[in-house]
């Protein structure tokens, strides 16, 4: 039988779905070890074969933060491991995450460095949070994937193993995010000021309310009126097809931060400091890639063009607080006519 011990160490900030995967890799439930010496059509045929594809599956559900799954309880058990143990190394989220389905950021140094340590490419807990598109230890912008396993628990490996296979396709992104360098180190300075003063918050309504003014200035900035602002940037949506296409404004207001890569929220990020006040023209215009001729470096620039978005004003009003609010933003007045 197997016990807390005679697993595999979780990583620093993993999720619990990397980790699960790399257990059962590692050390597989007798179930799945008696699949292994079978032909295609025994197993074809085997009980367990059906149950197998779900935990190696995964498809739909999420197992890095719901940890109410039966899954979860299930692997809980085989592995004799507490539910309290599981919930305490892998605690939920601190802020707004990327839903499963939609799941694609991450940092390949991360992947490679885990590989060295644990054998595995991990994949870490924090790579979802909506309003830190950056790796926590390298600070460089987060990748995003192509493809469309995003909910898989083998994710990782998958994402790895796609990347190496295509090396000419990473050195061009890597030539673009040198490029855009100063406008994403503008766009973490904004996201770690956002958390700074979100942890700060003393009151839990006034936190939340905070949360919602500043993912509001994110929708804003990811809508089709700001488009050209992301002309540099390669892959702005993921997963875009027919049925995205046809959903109403409102839908893909709430959507786009979910949806689109991390490299675009980090330039998100760089246009909300504008608003915020927090980058100065100077700043910006120092920052803009040379052959960036339309992103804003301004905020009047970029009020004039989301003028249309009527919706959004009573938004800002309505979740200002002491944290954050519209007196403050850059020339709101321009706006708000
Ligand atoms: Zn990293």
């Amino acid at each position: 039988m197997f016990n807390q011990s005679s697993l595999p160490d979780p990583y620093p900030d993993e999720a619990l779905s990397s980790w699960m995967y790399r257990v059962r890799e590692t050390l597989p439930e007798p179930e799945i070890r008696s699949l292994w010496g079978l032909n295609d059509h025994d197993r074809s045929l085997s009980p367990f074969v059906t149950p197998y594809m779900k935990v190696v599956g995964g498809r739909g559900k999420d197992l890095d933060f719901d940890f109410e799954r039966a899954e979860i309880y299930r692997f809980a058990e085989a592995y004799d491991l507490s539910i309290e143990w599981i919930k305490s190394v892998f605690f939920p989220a601190s802020g707004q995450i990327v839903p499963i389905w939609f799941r694609s950021d991450y940092c390949l140094r991360c992947m490679e460095e885990s590989i060295g340590d644990v054998g595995f490419p991990v994949y870490l807990k924090s790579w979802r949070l909506i309003l830190k598109p950056f790796c926590q230890k390298h600070g460089c912008v987060l990748r995003s994937a192509k493809n469309y396993l995003h909910d898989s628990i083998d994710f990782a490996m998958d994402v790895f193993e796609y990347d190496s296979g295509r090396p000419g396709e990473l050195e061009r992104e890597a030539k673009w995010l040198e490029i855009d360098a100063e406008v994403h180190a503008l766009g973490k300075m904004v996201a770690d000021r956002v958390e700074k003063v979100l942890v700060k918050a003393q009151d839990e309504i006034v936190r939340k309310n905070g949360e919602r003014f500043i993912m509001t200035l994110l929708r804003m900035t990811l809508m089709p009126p700001c488009w050209s602002y992301y002309s540099s940037i390669i892959k702005f949506r993921v997963q875009s097809g027919k049925e995205f296409e046809c959903k109403n404004e409102l839908s893909l207001f709430y959507q786009y931060p979910q949806r689109v890569t991390a490299m675009a929220r980090a330039r998100s990020l760089y246009l909300m400091g504008i608003l915020l006040g927090w980058i100065d023209e100077d700043q910006a215009e120092n920052a803009k890639p040379k052959n960036d001729f339309y992103l804003a470096t301004s905020a009047s620039s970029i009020w004039r063009r989301l003028g249309p978005l009527h919706r959004v004003r009573p938004m800002l009003q309505l979740y200002s607080t002491e944290l954050f609010g519209i007196s403050t933003l850059a020339d709101w007045g321009g706006f708000n006519v």
